[in-house]
């Protein structure tokens, strides 16, 4: 099975720190692995532009869908038009910050509706965060969406669960809301990606930190040349 790198920059980067990525990154040995860029919504473009090999993905839209006098928002009808193909939504700084579950819905289903698949975060208390309607929309859409495990204790911290325990909450939330992809994100570094990736049943990782390193990167991509 073909696994997701997504790499979440946040609010990071620089033209000049995305132009050395484009040059510099591997591409796939054996195909066992896509790279989904979710750089600030300034840089995909210019990405897709200069190489077409990378997935595009966006940190979030807006809870408004199509176009109009929204100022300072971003939807998923113009991030479709530039060939976006993924959307992070319900991350956990995000929700920190504002966005409640009504939010994270209406972003989730307005990223369906443009064709885009919605990566939906959610932390251990994933039960309060998925709301029946979320939940019906993960069912109803259960090829076209991915749900990714973040536990907040995990992103930034360098502290993992255990690669056990990772496995275990993926499955439970696989027959929970029966959604066919699932996603770990959290301190994933070169060191603990390939136990990560070797998940029996998990879909790829959310790499965040780790991912502004271009040889750390590298490493989580092509583990072998960095042995
Ligand atoms: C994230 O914030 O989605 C993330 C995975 O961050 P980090 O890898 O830095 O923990």
């Amino acid at each position: 099975m073909t696994k997701l790198v997504i790499c979440n920059w946040k609010m990071n980067g620089s033209v000049q720190l995305v132009d050395s990525f484009i040059s510099s990154l591997p591409q796939s040995n054996d195909s066992c692995w896509n790279l989904v860029i979710a750089m600030p919504h300034v840089f995909l473009s210019y990405v897709n532009s200069k190489s077409p090999r990378f997935k595009l993905a966006a940190q979030d839209c807006s809870i408004y869908g199509g176009f109009g006098a929204r100022t300072g928002e971003i939807s998923a009808d113009i991030l479709a038009s530039i060939g976006v193909e993924y959307i992070i939504v319900g991350h956990s700084e995000r929700r920190a910050h504002g966005d409640d579950v009504e939010s994270v819905y209406a972003k989730m289903e307005n990223a369906v509706r443009c064709n885009i698949t919605p990566i939906l975060c959610v932390s251990d208390d994933y039960e309060s965060q998925i709301t029946n309607r979320t939940e019906e929309l993960l069912r109803r859409r259960r090829d076209a969406v991915i749900l990714a495990y973040e536990p907040v204790s995990a992103i930034g911290t360098g502290v993992t669960p255990s690669i056990d325990d990772i496995r275990e909450t993926i499955t439970r939330l696989r027959s929970r809301y029966g959604v066919n992809s699932i996603a770990y994100g959290g301190s994933v570094t070169s060191d603990n990606a390939q136990d990560v990736m070797g998940i029996n049943g998990i879909s790829g990782a959310l790499v965040g930190g780790a991912s502004l390193k271009l040889r750390e990167l590298s490493a989580i991509l092509n583990p072998r040349e960095f042995i």
